[in-house]
């Protein structure tokens, strides 16, 4: 199956240097024996959102690989752990943040572990779609039947004044 997977850095790490970097190494990293890297968009900037003050590096990749939604999410928070990752507060500052955005199942949804596929805040976010629509422009949402290209237009049509 494919996925399409997103990566935020906003923290530097002290041996692959700034996010970019990091981003970069984990895209090496996450490649491997049941686990291609299909595409990767480019890396955008994004700014801060809540309470940290420091500027994302993010980017998304259709990886290709047979594990199942729960094991790809187990495989992630590994790579995400051994990246320095201290889990707690959701909106510090992170090395890494590894999410699943989509996957060619349509949706998943679980409980343990707290999944759900598409990510609920995917189309909200304007650092996702905009990398994601570079690879992934012609993928449907299965939630609102459009794709990430039309998800994408939304984004960037001025909103109507009420
Ligand atoms: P966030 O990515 O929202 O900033 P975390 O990375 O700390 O926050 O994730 C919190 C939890 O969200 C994870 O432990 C995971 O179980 C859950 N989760 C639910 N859906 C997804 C998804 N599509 N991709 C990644 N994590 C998810
Ligand atoms: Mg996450």
């Amino acid at each position: 199956m494919h996925y399409l997977i997103a990566l935020g850095s906003n923290q530097r790490h002290p041996r692959f240097g700034l996010p970019r970097r990091v981003l970069a190494a984990a895209i090496d990293r996450l490649a491997g024996q049941d686990l291609t890297i299909a595409k990767a968009s480019g890396m955008i900037t994004s700014r801060p959102i809540g309470p940290s003050q420091r500027s994302y590096a993010n980017a998304v990749a259709i990886i290709e690989t047979n594990l199942l939604p729960p094991r790809l999410l187990e495989r992630l928070k590994r790579i995400e752990a051994e990246f320095g990752r201290r889990r707690g507060q959701p909106w510090s500052r992170r090395v890494l943040d590894l999410d699943i955005l989509m996957w060619s199942g349509g949706a998943f949804d679980s409980d343990t572990p707290a999944l759900t596929v598409p990510h609920p805040l995917m189309r909200e976010r304007s650092f996702v779609i905009g990398p994601a629509a570079e690879i992934a422009g012609d993928w449907q949402d299965p939630l609102t039947g459009l794709t990430i290209a039309q998800l994408h237009a939304r984004h960037r049509r001025p909103k109507k004044r009420p």
